[in-house]
């Protein structure tokens, strides 16, 4: 294929190519494991001495193209698939850390990302300090600790809408010899790509815009290649020196700038599992083949969306970094300079009751968990995921009480416009 296409290009054509012959789809490998004949062969891809596939929780064919695609988006060396963007975000951190370890990440990020660091990773003995992702660079340089392994934040937070200042973290990450990890989910690589901006490794929900249609839940872990890992061995044992399960196989040493990457298939996959199915795998690459498309038309839609809220007499405030008045729109337009995303987030004039009215006065609209969908979509994380919180708490977390996350589909935006009205009508 033509080296450096672009990626409306990358999007339809990256990751696999039909041969003569072959099907022009790509083939869904629904397969757990592969056939040898000669064991001596198998033994050889146990040891990870020849490629090949020979289970699937280890690596599939259908699962590898689709990995392969979204590693060419972001430009990097490497992907993996995991079966949920929650999977690929904890193999991101735990490729890393181990029990002891500690690691930096961002107070706005998605909640389910937060429970799975301070909770579930604090069992596995994972510490966290959480900063704002508008720290000074002495506040973050104040969070490091001697066993911090990794900063860790949103390209844009979900619900919040924040956009985070890429390049500055990655600096002062890589001051202290640890890499960043940037979950791009609502971004996307088609409006971002962290690597350009120093990010060493990206997270994907590929549940959210990259599948589009609501059809499979799947996460992806893309490796930069960038990271230096050796010049810090000391900090990263497990990437550095041999791995004891693996016949003493120094992962740096063998696979190079795939070190990282292969690590988390030879050794996560294997030991904890997390593969899509083959047949979501098809499906989420169906979903990309559209995304460049796709991407742009929820932006200006959802612009359209801010505008007219931030206008309008019953909305008290609307964050969309499309705005001039908000306050990422500088950031935005450095980091997103074509349009962030469908994804914004507002708040009516009123309390929790106006906001449930509201929301179920939309006809069109769906009141859904889901976001970064086709179909345009509401939450009230006060009434619905968050609906545990009191109002103190919800704050606590970066949360107002009356915020309303609206993704923005792809609907005509006069039909979108018009359900908006009509719901604020009756409020
Ligand atoms: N990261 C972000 C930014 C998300 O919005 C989500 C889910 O909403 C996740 C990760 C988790 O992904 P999944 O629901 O696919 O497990």
């Amino acid at each position: 294929m033509k080296k450096n296409l672009k990626i409306g290009s990358l999007c339809v054509q990256a990751g696999y190519k039909a041969k003569n012959g072959e099907p022009i789809e790509l083939p869904i490998i629904q397969s757990t494991t592969f056939k040898y004949d000669d064991s001596d062969e198998m033994a050889k891809l146990f040891d990870l001495e020849k490629d090949g596939y020979f289970y699937t929780r280890l690596q599939n064919p259908t699962n590898d193209a689709v990995a392969a695609k979204i590693a060419a988006l972001e430009g990097g060396v490497g992907a993996v698939l995991t079966s949920s963007g929650q999977a690929a975000n904890f193999y991101a951190v735990f490729n890393i850390c181990k029990a002891g370890d500690h690691f930096i990440t961002t107070n706005e990020i998605y909640g389910g990302t937060y429970n799975l660091f301070r909770v579930t990773m604090k069992k596995l003995g994972i510490d966290s300090t959480f900063i704002s992702s508008e720290a000074t660079d002495e506040e973050i340089q104040a969070a490091f600790q001697p066993n911090t392994k990794l900063v860790f934040g949103e390209t844009i937070s979900n619900p919040g809408c924040a956009v985070l200042d890429i390049e500055r973290f990655a600096k002062i990450a890589h001051k202290n010899g640890v890499p960043l990890i940037i979950d791009n989910t609502f971004a996307t690589p088609v409006n971002c790509r962290p690597f350009e901006w120093g990010a060493d490794i990206v997270t994907h929900s590929t549940t959210k815009y990259m599948d589009g249609m609501a059809t499979q839940v799947g996460g992806a872990v893309v490796d930069s290649g960038n990271f230096d890992w050796m010049a810090h061995a000391e900090k990263f044992p497990d990437l550095c020196t041999p791995d004891d399960s693996y016949h003493g196989l120094t992962y740096v040493k063998a696979f190079g700038k795939l070190g990282y990457i292969t690590k988390l298939v030879a050794q996560l996959m294997r030991d904890l599992g997390s593969t899509p199915a083959p047949q979501n795998s098809f499906l989420l690459n169906l979903g990309l083949q559209t995304l460049h498309l796709r991407m742009p038309q929820h932006c200006k839609n959802a612009q359209r969306v801010a505008e007219f809220l931030s206008a309008h007499p019953k909305v008290a405030w609307v964050h969309y970094s499309g705005l001039p008045s908000d306050p990422y729109y500088e950031r935005a337009q450095k980091y997103l300079p074509n349009g962030s995303c469908g994804v914004l987030a507002f708040g009516l004039k009123g309390d929790r009751e106006t906001a449930i009215k509201w929301m179920d006065s939309l006809q069109m609209v769906n009141i859904v968990t889901h976001v970064a969908d086709a179909r345009s979509c509401v939450l009230h994380p006060a009434s619905h995921t968050h609906r545990q919180l009191s109002d103190e708490q919800l704050l606590e977390a970066g949360i107002a009480p009356d915020l309303i996350r609206f993704s923005v589909g792809i609907e005509d935006i006069d039909d979108i416009l018009d359900d908006i009205t009509q719901a604020l009508d009756q409020i």
